[in-house]
């Protein structure tokens, strides 16, 4: 049976079992078979791989084995410059949108406080994230990488971190969002915009203290939730900072 021999680079090592990981190894593989095929049967998404070399030569996911080909899988480079390879994708997006698997409620959440259209549903159901995924251009997150593989996804992405703040951290880093923060101008709870609204138009519904110490709202044109610069506000002031500091410093 035809071989070829692989290696896997950084954080793809991940999705590896262990005595594959970061070592060259030989596969068989049978009639024709695509690299991503292969590449997935060993249990990485192709979502989450940006360069395959081929003897060499960098391929896209098409690309049909050939006997004796020795193979490199790269993710994402950060700071190598590689302009003159095939990308498997266009980065960076310049509008980037999400949809978020059930088990990121939070991480959509802090998506929607920078500015970034996420949609979240609790009980969407794998297929309907697919859909939506493919049907609206939605990045897709999850932490489920058998999502990634099984369906016919283009722009999705693999969450290595558990706790949300650093979920969030991965996505900035890796997407290169950056620049597109567009903090409180979205509804955290329904992800629809924000908008000014006046003090005289909406007193009624505020607490007796808001009332006193606020000038300045703005409401959830789809909810209506009413948003002021309250403490929380400062809490989340500084949360974003926090974000863009260690990106800043590289
Ligand atoms: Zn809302």
């Amino acid at each position: 049976m035809p071989q070829v021999s692989l290696r896997f680079y950084e954080e793809l090592n991940d999705f590896l079992p262990g005595s594959l990981r970061k070592r060259t190894f030989e596969k068989e593989f049978t009639g024709t078979q695509s690299v991503k095929h292969l590449i997935e049967n060993l249990g990485v998404p192709h979502t989450e791989v940006e360069i395959i070399l081929v003897n060499g030569q960098s391929v896209d996911l098409s690309y049909p084995l050939q006997e004796g080909d020795r193979i490199s899988v790269y993710p994402m480079f950060e700071l190598l410059d590689i302009s003159p390879l095939l990308h498997l994708r266009i980065k960076p997006m310049r509008d980037p949108r999400f949809i978020a698997d059930a088990h990121l409620g939070k991480l959509s959440r802090y998506l929607r406080l920078l500015g970034f259209d996420c949609l979240f549903f609790n009980d969407a159901g794998d297929s309907n994230l697919a859909r939506l995924s493919v049907e609206q251009g939605r990045v897709l997150l999850t932490r489920d990488r058998g999502l990634l593989i099984r369906r016919n996804i283009t722009h999705g992405c693999f969450i290595h971190a558990t706790e949300p703040r650093q979920q969030l951290m991965e996505i900035v880093q890796r997407l290169q969002l950056e620049d597109m923060y567009n903090p409180f101008t979205r509804c955290m709870e329904c992800n629809s915009q924000l908008t000014t609204v006046e003090k005289k138009r909406i007193e009624d519904e505020l607490p007796d203290p808001v009332r006193q110490h606020y000038n300045d709202f703005w409401r959830c044109s789809e909810c209506g939730r009413i948003y002021w610069k309250g403490s929380h506000y400062r809490e989340l002031r500084a949360f974003i900072d926090s974000l863009i500091l260690p990106v800043t410093k590289q």
